[in-house]
């Protein structure tokens, strides 16, 4: 984008867009005394990054009003698998695993491969731990269970035996309400106010309901501190992700809710916000054609890797690392052209959390065998091509070293034998890594590349902090940190 001053930004943006849109930019460049309602932070999103600021910006002595868009509050948030990345946190002290900050960003910036911007991922990195600290200690959540993910170094998410992230979202809400923090479901940003390249507002048009654009009926809130956009990422909105990579079209399903449209993030674009690295979306490589959604299969399989090993069933061939990152995996899938199949024997399952087993082979994505010949037969897998897989991953395993792809192989990692277990494996768009650029005080840049005073941004709708390929429960300590920097610097204004 050239560097078009915001006012004219916001000109050229109501030019464009159409009848609604047109509106919509009249309305937002309504008279002052036409405030609807005034607050001192506006947050923009319900999922663990709004949520945090809200809470940060209540403690911090704002009168705070949280906007949701969706009739139900927590977005991804609420789907999601809720692990934390915590380096250093008690549970690896009681696994007896070394980890550090350091050691994490060492493994963001590996996997980001280049276009992480390393003073955010600094951040990230260096509270990842105080931010587990606080979710457990002052939000009150419980975690028991260390999770490992692929790119990451050792085990240190930490997770929940049963259950996901609603299980944080819940007490997020509650502490967020206990404080006085008002929300208001179906209500949509549609625009943010400028006066003088300050952000003193933003319409609103509460009854919204998704989908329907013009449904409900346009508000104008005044903000007298700071707007915190906390929108999520725009996996479900083909359009926009097709734009910036055009192989992710309406053939590919996403593990989304449907509201990760990206239409907060739009809303600051026709301010004159830049947005970086949009054409880095993430698959998940670990989605089962066999089930919809995000399903139960990524416990299963994430709890699996580096025990029992994923095969092309045409050709019964281990095809990719089954440790490595999620694109490493995603694109190895992508690019046999039909789902994979992920193998292991029933001793080697110990790490899957029970229910997940429970559910998997109940709705049938996990299927079950009493031999791994049976397994080959049922998937129509070459046989003699198999057992000989079968065979030298047996022996990687047995010399703790993978030769053909350097898998990861844990100390108690079994040979695999006896009975086994199968999930079908198709990726899925899952995670937008591209986003509003910010600085490390989660201010959103203005494309003369300095913040837009007043503007804050934190969660997935911001780029930057995970680069090319974001791990595993990163992206939650993103949300929750930078939700909360976000928060306490729009209530200091
Ligand atoms: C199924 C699934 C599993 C995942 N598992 C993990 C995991 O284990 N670990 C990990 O690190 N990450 C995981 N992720 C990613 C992670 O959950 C998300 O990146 C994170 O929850 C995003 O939080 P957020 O607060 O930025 O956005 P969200 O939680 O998506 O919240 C954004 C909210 O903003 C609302 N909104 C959008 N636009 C507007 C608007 N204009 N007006 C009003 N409201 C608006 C949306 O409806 C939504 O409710 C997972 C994601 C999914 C989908």
């Amino acid at each position: 984008m050239t560097n078009i001053s915001r006012r004219r930004a916001i000109g050229m943006a109501g030019a464009g867009l159409a009848a609604a849109g047109a509106v919509q930019t009249a309305f937002a460049a309504g008279k002052a005394e036409t405030w609807d309602l005034t607050c001192g932070v506006l947050v923009v999103g319900s999922g663990y990054a709004g949520l945090c600021a809200a809470i940060e910006a209540r403690n911090a002595g704002a009168e705070v009003l949280l906007v949701e868009k969706m009739a139900i509050l927590g977005g991804n948030s609420l789907l999601c698998g809720g692990g934390i990345a915590a380096p250093g946190s008690d549970l690896q002290k009681a696994a007896g695993i070394k980890d550090s900050a350091d050691q994490l960003y060492r493994d963001m910036l590996k996997s980001g491969g280049g276009l992480v911007h390393e003073e955010l991922a600094r951040v990230v990195a260096d509270n990842a731990l105080p931010t587990y600290e606080w979710v457990r200690d002052y939000i009150g959540v419980k975690f028991d269970r260390l999770a490992f993910h692929g790119g990451h170094s050792v085990a240190r998410s930490a997770a929940y035996m049963k259950g996901n992230g609603a299980q944080l979202v819940k007490p997020l809400v509650e502490k967020a309400k206990s404080l006085g923090v008002t929300i208001r479901s179906r209500t949509r940003l549609e625009d943010i106010i400028l006066e003088n390249g300050r952000v003193v507002g933003a319409v609103l048009r509460e009854g919204f309901k998704f989908p329907d654009e013009k449904s409900g009926r346009l508000i104008r809130c005044r903000v007298k501190k700071g707007l915190v956009l906390a929108g999520g990422g725009f996996s479900q909105n083909v359009a926009l992700r097709s734009l910036h990579d055009p192989r992710l079209g309406a053939q590919l399903e996403s593990t989304n809710q449907p509201g990760a449209t990206g239409d907060a993030l739009m809303a600051a674009q026709r301010i004159g916000a830049v947005d970086i690295q949009m054409d880095w979306i993430q698959l998940g490589p670990w989605t089962s054609p066999d089930e919809p959604g995000f399903g139960v299969a990524p416990k299963i399989v994430e709890a699996v890797v580096g025990y029992g090993f994923m095969v092309d069933p045409e050709t019964g061939l281990r095809f990719v690392n089954e440790t490595g990152n999620r694109k490493v995996r995603s694109d190895a899938i992508v690019k046999t052209g039909h789902p994979a199949v992920l193998c292991v024997s029933q001793d080697n399952v110990g790490h899957v959390p029970p229910f997940a087993l429970e559910k998997g082979l109940q709705n049938g994505v996990v299927k079950a065998f009493d031999s791994a010949e049976a397994l080959a037969d049922f998937h129509k897998i070459p046989k003699d091509a198999f057992m000989k897989t079968l065979g030298e991953w047996n022996a990687a395993i047995e010399a703790k070293k993978d030769p053909k792809f350097s898998a990861k192989i844990f100390d108690d990692t079994k040979k695999n034998a006896g009975k086994f277990y199968s999930v079908r494996l198709w990726p899925r768009v899952h995670y937008t890594m591209g986003g509003l650029a910010i600085t490390p005080k989660a201010e959103v840049l203005g494309n003369d590349l300095k913040p837009i005073p007043g503007l804050f941004a934190a969660g997935e709708i911001c780029g930057g902090v995970h680069g090319m390929v974001r791990l595993g429960t990163v992206s939650i300590v993103d949300c929750l940190l930078f939700g909360r920097i976000a928060g306490r610097n729009a209530a200091a204004l």
